[in-house]
Order: structure tokens, then C-alpha cells, then sequence
């Protein structure tokens, strides 16, 4: 346990402990559902567009402080996002917690708070955990009406 302890940093357990934004949207333009059936993470994901950029983004489900914390601190950042920088962050984010050298010079300064979750790639288990909500992001705003599995 001390490791994973050392990998939920206090941003992290704050989020898990209180999720922002987790609530459904009723008219959202775009919404996703993604599975890691490794952990038993589950996430819903809402999404309301507004001229192409996201007006108010939202999260439900159930999961372990990192597919929480994940999901909240998402919602956070992709408020006032547009499609093409969510598809930016979404491959920032991927590199960040896979520990792959993003190719992207603004990754660092986009990512801002979720580097965080830089220490989840030395825990390859929980990177499934922290990409879910990315994955299920990727599906909502590709109009993937299968729910997405990590697996
Ligand atoms: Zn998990």
C-alpha cells in the first residue's frame, strides 16, 4: 500500500473524495459510457456543446479514487475546451500517465493540474484507471454509442 499512497497525491484524494461536476446533464449533446473491468471502474460521461466548444460537462459512475479523481479533475479542465484541444489533451494525457515523451511542445502547460497524475505511470494496473474517462471522452465525441471497455 505505501506506494499506491505515494501515487494518490492530495489533489487526487481530494477529487475522489469530492467529485466536481458529477451529476447527469438531461440535454446533453453528446454523453459516453466506459467500463474497466479490471478495476470495476464504471463511467457515464455528458457532454453540452456550445459553438463547437464544451458549455458544461459532467460525470456519473462508480470506481477506485483514480477513475474518480480522473473524471472529476476532466470535467474541470474541459470546460470551455474545444473538440480539437479535448483530442489534444486526451493524447497529452495518454503520454502523461503511459510515461511516453508527449511529441507536443504545449502538452505541459495545457495539462496544467493533471500532471497530477504523472506518478500513475509507474503503476501500469492504474493507468487504465486514470485514461477510463479520457477513453469514454474519445467515444462520446466520436459518437460511439457501444460503451467502451478497456479491455
Ligand atoms: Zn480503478
Amino acid at each position: 500500500m505505501s506506494d499506491l499512497r505515494e501515487l494518490y497525491q492530495e489533489l487526487i484524494v481530494d477529487h475522489s473524495r469530492s467529485p466536481r461536476n458529477c451529476r447527469a446533464i438531461e440535454d446533453a449533446d453528446l454523453s459516453a459510457e466506459g467500463y474497466n473491468p479490471l478495476c470495476g471502474d464504471h463511467v457515464i460521461l455528458y457532454v453540452k456543446l456550445e459553438d463547437d466548444k464544451v458549455k458544461d460537462i459532467s460525470f456519473q459512475g462508480n470506481g477506485c479514487a483514480i477513475s474518480t479523481a480522473s473524471a472529476s479533475l476532466l470535467t474541470e479542465v474541459l470546460r470551455g475546451k474545444t473538440r480539437a484541444e479535448a483530442e489534444l489533451l486526451f493524447k497529452s494525457f495518454h503520454d502523461l500517465v503511459t510515461g511516453a515523451n508527449s511529441q507536443d511542445a504545449n502538452s505541459g502547460a495545457l495539462l496544467g493540474k493533471l500532471k497530477v497524475f504523472a506518478g500513475v505511470s509507474e503503476f501500469p494496473v492504474r493507468v487504465k484507471c486514470a485514461t477510463l474517462v479520457w477513453h469514454t471522452l474519445k467515444a462520446a465525441l466520436d459518437k460511439v454509442r457501444q460503451p467502451v471497455s478497456t479491455e
